[in-house]
């Protein structure tokens, strides 16, 4: 294809994702300087379409960003008013004493939230500001200057042909250029792998590690609502198959966050994840909520669980990595947008000092040295040791041990353990099918359970069929040859929207990509054992369209 041809535009900082870090740092870097011209660019169809997460918001980071965040009318409505923590067996549970959770565990003076709505009041408050939000506008490309910095990025291509080349309706995109690139992108994101290789921010961190969390919005009956409980469990039905557990939220209007976590890291590739979750709901204690209640919205989203060894280095030359980008989550707290906020606060101040100083397209040393020595890095290094714990001992031993490890930090700021290592990458962990068992999974009973694409469609996930497959593979063969031969195939079961399938065609075993179901997990991109495939954006505005998730 010849070299295309796109018009750009100029900005003090260009901000990539309009999650919780990307919202945060423009409405920082305009408190700061009202003058500063400032643009978030959004792939999914509106601010918040694309934001999946639990949420029990810690308000630590929207009280540092704007402590009058009340006042404004944040939808931050429903205060944590109890809090539950359960080990499952198949048929019951045990409730753990709260008093024997380490205090950082504690819910108390949270809320409980839906992170897309809070999201679409965040761009209103950004708006107000004069930042320009730009939704439906996949950032595909980064931008590199002559002296090989981090210039801006290529937003807005459109009406590609299924082979990649420019249809009638192609529409080349813009160069968005700043001062500053950051990119608040959220977990995997697509450039800021690209950001970590090229600058090898990674160099000499623990591999990050990931989870998939997936979850439904459920309606119940108003007699069983509890506005403001907080529960969550671990045990059955994952037992020792894979790390992971549930969380189960009552917010307001008889709605409850019914979510399920599996740390990515697990051996066995027979492991179904989506029927995991699914099993789940089946639990008397579960099943007894959701009975007569019907489920209204469904979807997806890796969560980072590194923490503190496996963050990369934040900054490269013109370009700041924000929130999930750097894996900022607080794994035992399930917590990641307090931290989202606060390091695009800090990014903010760290550009805003530097455009002030007549600097641009350089590091941002200061941003670099809050991320890991300010709130964000205490936060995650008292917690340093959980999810090694977990990989290493399994679940009993670990919360054991990883809640005396917890207690220490938090009492005496000490670790007899020092800092674990994580070890594999979760591709790695991946394991040979011949040395597992297959696992037995009961059909969904289309009450409390759903077979993947009829939850699919409450995701409300559409994308342009007339597109490249935004899932790409390094090698066609390697799915067929090696993952189905080695690995009996586990996209088929990894993937949660039911994106990939290996069918019979002409007598051989064929894969298949159906990428309009995708809703931009990003599990493949890291789950893969053979790491062939490689998530890219689809064009803007396609995807997921989430409502208040
Ligand atoms: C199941 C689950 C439960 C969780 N529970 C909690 C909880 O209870 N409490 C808590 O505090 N945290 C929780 N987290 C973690 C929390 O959601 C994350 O830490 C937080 O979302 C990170 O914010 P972010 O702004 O970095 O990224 P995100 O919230 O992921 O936002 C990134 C945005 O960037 C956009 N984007 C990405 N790439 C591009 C591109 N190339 N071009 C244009 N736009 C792009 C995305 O569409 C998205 O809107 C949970 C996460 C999951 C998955
Ligand atoms: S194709 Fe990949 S990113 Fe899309 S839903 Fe499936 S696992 Fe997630």
């Amino acid at each position: 294809m010849a070299e295309i041809e796109r018009e750009s535009m100029e900005y003090d900082v260009v901000i990539v994702g309009a999650g919780p870090a990307g919202l945060s740092a423009a409405i920082r870097l305009k408190q700061l300087d009202a003058e500063l011209n400032v643009v978030v660019l959004e792939k999914g169809s509106e601010v918040g379409a694309h934001i999946l997460s639990g949420a029990v918001l810690d308000p630590s980071g929207l009280d540092a960003l704007m402590p009058d965040w009340k006042e404004k009318g944040a939808p931050v409505n429903v205060p944590v008013r109890d809090d539950r923590f359960y080990m499952l067996g198949e048929g019951g549970g045990i409730r753990i004493p709260n008093a024997a959770m380490p205090p950082l565990m504690s819910n108390h003076g949270n809320y409980i939230v839906s992170m897309g709505n809070v999201c679409r009041w965040m761009a209103e408050q950004a708006e107000e500001l004069g930042v320009e939000i730009f939704p439906g506008m996949a950032c595909s490309e980064l931008v590199y200057g002559e002296d090989g910095s981090v210039k801006g990025v290529v937003a807005g291509e459109f009406g590609l042909n299924p082979d990649g080349t420019p249809s009638d309706a192609y529409e080349p995109g813009m160069e968005l250029h700043g001062k500053y690139v950051f990119l608040g992108e959220g977990v995997r994101g697509s450039l800021s792998k690209e950001v970590m290789a090229k600058f090898d921010l990674s160099e000499g961190k623990e591999p990050q590690k990931f989870g998939l969390g997936m979850k439904e919005i459920w309606e119940i009956d108003p007699e069983k609502h509890r506005e403001g409980l907080v529960m969550h469990t671990m045990g059955w039905p994952l037992n020792s198959n894979a790390g992971g557990g549930s969380f189960i939220y009552h917010l307001d209007k008889n709605q409850v966050y019914v979510g399920f976590v599996v740390h990515l890291n697990y051996e066995n590739p027979h492991l179904y994840p989506y029927m995991e979750f699914q099993r789940f709901k089946h639990h008397p204690m579960v099943a007894e909520l959701l009975k007569g209640g019907k489920r209204v919205a469904y979807g997806a989203r890796a969560i980072s669980e590194g923490g503190f060894q496996s963050m990369p280095k934040a900054v490269a030359p013109g370009v700041a990595l924000l929130g999930c980008s750097v894996g900022l989550v607080n794994v035992p707290r399930i917590k990641g947008n307090h931290n989202a906020m606060l390091s695009g606060k800090a990014a903010a101040e760290a550009a805003h000092a530097a455009i002030k100083a007549g600097r641009s397209g350089d590091e941002l040393p200061d941003y670099e040295k809050d991320v890991r020595t300010g709130e964000i890095g205490k936060d995650l290094w008292k917690v340093r040791n959980v999810k090694p714990l977990w990989s290493k001992f399994g679940l009993t031993a670990s919360l054991a041990i990883g809640g005396f490890d917890m207690w220490c930090n938090t009492l005496f700021n000490f670790s007899l353990l020092g800092t674990m290592h994580h070890g594999k990458s979760d591709a790695d962990a991946t394991e040979p099918a011949a040395k597992h068992s297959e696992i037995a999974y009961p059909k969904p009973d289309g009450k409390l359970s759903f077979d993947r694409l009829t939850n699919v469609a409450f995701s409300f996930t559409n994308h342009e069929e007339s597109q490249p497959a935004h899932l790409t593979l390094k090698d066609a063969s390697v799915p067929v040859e090696v993952n189905l031969a080695k690995y009996a195939g586990p996209s088929a079961r990894y993937c949660p929207a039911g994106v990939y399938e290996f069918v019979e065609k002409d007598g051989k075993d064929a894969f298949v990509i159906n990428f309009q179901n995708c809703v931009h997990c990003k599990t493949c991109d890291i789950k893969d054992p053979s790491q062939n495939i490689v998530w890219t954006t689809p064009q803007g505005g396609d995807g997921p369209n989430y409502p208040n998730m």
